[in-house]
């Protein structure tokens, strides 16, 4: 067996030892005879998983008793409608545009209400964050922002003064990749094929005054996306998602173990100055993102035309680093370094990039 030193953006690399001990309990987990992917979602056993998954995550990241953490099938992008037709009560909400994916949402919003671009940095190619404005109109439903864009690498340190309005984030590619202040938001939801566990389980945590009332678009909102019926029903209004609901516990447990989030926040830090130190020194490699909103979890870079790049990534390859392609709306390459990506992984990229530059040298160019 030998495995790869994997980049991917998502689906992406999980910690060793759960994958292992996912394994270990495939074909009898603890004493059932049976893996968790063939048993009754009612179960005890079930019942004991989920509850568990549920109680370490709010440990883990303190979540306040007065939010709801639930477990949704499907993606994130499925959470683009689902907050809209919950949350937009008097039919506009503010969106600040920070790459794709925030724009993805807003686009789809637009379908329900007026989904207002208060800020957006489409003009500089999402190289940055945008500046927030100083204070928004108390007369939204919600302020929406996307914390780290996974496609462009951009990651928000602050986020906007919304006064009473409630903040919504999409926190997929950064979930538990470093401390968050939960009170500070409405609603926060992550896919968490990113950071936490495999696809189709995307995981909203949202405030209970929100969802009280139930959907905003009652007449429309499918039951499966209704917040307060999956609230109400414990995320078991129909199958959940009982494979990945496993396996992230045991991420969760697996954070905890190795130091919490804190800790996490550090190693991820530790782990990627070393690449943007060097994208800083090489004058091959350029990082596309100002230094002041780089992100933690997806380190953006290209050499100075797309064949050198594809060049790169073939050879990346042939040393067992892979993934690291960017995606197809940017090109260039991307690193995604999410929590369960080791160092190690990431000292051979940078060798590797020593190696590239060393053989592939430039004349000085200007940006
Ligand atoms: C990947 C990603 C999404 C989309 O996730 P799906 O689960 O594929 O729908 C949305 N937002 C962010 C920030 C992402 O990284």
């Amino acid at each position: 067996m030998s495995r790869v030193y994997n980049f991917s953006a998502g689906p992406a690399a999980l910690p060793e030892t759960v994958l292992r001990e996912c394994a270990a309990e495939m074909l009898d987990y603890r004493g059932t005879g049976m893996s968790v992917m063939e048993m009754s979602h009612r179960s005890a056993p079930f019942k004991k998983i989920i509850d568990d998954t549920e109680a370490t995550l709010r440990r883990l990241m303190g979540i306040p008793d007065n939010y709801r953490v639930l477990f949704f099938m499907g993606g994130a992008t499925l959470q683009f409608a689902a907050i809209p037709l919950n949350l937009m009560r008097n039919g506009r909400a503010g969106y600040v545009v920070s790459g794709n994916w925030s724009q993805k949402a807003q686009r789809e919003a637009k379908k329900y209400g007026d989904a207002v671009v208060i800020a957006s940095s489409e003009d500089t190619s999402f190289d940055r964050v945008p500046t927030f404005p100083a204070s928004v109109d108390q007369d939204l439903d919600y302020v929406y922002v996307c914390q780290n864009e996974t496609v462009f690498g951009n990651m928000m340190r602050e986020f906007p003064q919304t006064g009473g309005v409630p903040l919504v984030a999409d926190v997929s590619s950064c979930f538990l990749s470093a401390p968050l202040d939960v009170s500070r938001f409405g609603l926060v939801y992550a896919g968490v094929q990113k950071n936490a566990g495999p696809a189709g389980l995307t995981i909203v945590i949202v405030r209970d005054d929100l969802i009280a009332d139930g959907p905003a678009h009652a007449d429309i909102c499918p039951t499966y996306l209704d917040y307060r019926v999956e609230a109400d029903k414990g995320s078991m209004l129909n199958t959940p998602n009982c494979w990945a609901i496993y396996v992230c516990g045991k991420v969760f447990h697996w954070i905890e173990d190795t130091g919490g989030l804190q800790a996490m926040e550090e190693r991820n830090r530790a782990k990627v100055r070393p690449l943007y130190d060097y994208l800083d020194g090489s004058s091959l490699f350029h990082g596309t993102v100002v230094p002041a909103d780089r992100s933690i979890a997806n380190v953006t870079f290209r050499t100075p035309s797309p064949e050198l790049d594809a060049e790169f990534v073939e050879g990346a390859a042939e040393r067992g680093i892979v993934n690291v392609k960017g995606h197809r709306l940017v090109g260039g390459m991307r690193a995604s370094c999410y929590n369960a990506v080791p160092p190690e992984a990431v000292d051979a990229l940078l060798s590797y990039m020593a190696d590239f530059e060393a053989s592939h040298p430039v004349a000085p160019r200007s940006r």
